[in-house]
């Protein structure tokens, strides 16, 4: 996205309730927490993606950008930016903002497209069927603008079985930041009274 966009709806995106994904979990589904992410490295996003032309995407998106999310294209295996990334964080819609995968169900499906076992939240991604190039497939796509992401098949590994088979051109990263005890917070010290 090269639009400029208030702070605000970015953070939107990133809570609860505002951008129809749950914000992704650090520890896994089972956790439930939400996950802290750094805000900053965030852009912003449209505050109503519904509502935009294609005029509009065109002029927001990159050619690239456009020709994956808007005319379903596909970024050739093993060159976009996230096939091998390795990062903590959460994975989102790099047209709206949306929170889409998260960094714990993501894994190695050796075929060069970022892959994961399931999206960040159940709502986050629609699916629709694809009668393309001569394939039945099921389609994955951003349920807040509508985004071609990519493909699902029933060929991951568990818990799911499901490989989400995304472009890294959909995506942009959020890393996620250490809470203030992983980032080295200390408690109380051997070396004088615990205080009572
Ligand atoms: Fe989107």
């Amino acid at each position: 996205m090269r639009l400029p966009r208030p702070l605000a709806i970015v953070l939107c995106a990133l809570s609860t309730g505002c951008g129809g994904g749950e914000v992704a979990r650090a520890g896994g589904a089972a956790d439930g927490g939400p996950v802290s992410v750094d805000r900053s490295a965030v852009l912003a996003y449209p505050d109503d993606p519904q509502a935009l032309s294609d005029a509009d995407w065109r002029r927001i998106l990159t050619p690239e950008e456009y020709h994956v999310l808007r005319e379903r294209g596909t970024e050739r295996a093993f060159s976009g930016e996230y096939w091998n990334h390795h990062q903590d964080g959460v994975y989102v819609c790099a047209a709206c903002g949306q929170v889409l995968f998260r960094s714990d169900d993501k894994f190695d499906s050796g075929t060069g497209w970022p892959s994961y076992t399931r999206p960040a939240d159940p709502g986050a991604v629609s699916t629709r069927e694809d009668r393309s190039w001569g394939m039945v497939r099921t389609e994955a796509v951003c349920s807040r603008c509508g985004g071609h992401l990519g493909h699902v098949f029933d060929d991951g590994p568990p818990p799911t079985g499901k490989r989400w088979c995304i472009n890294s051109v959909s995506l942009d990263f959020v890393p996620a930041v250490a809470s203030p005890l992983e980032a080295g917070a200390t408690g109380p010290t051997s070396s004088g009274p615990s205080g009572d």
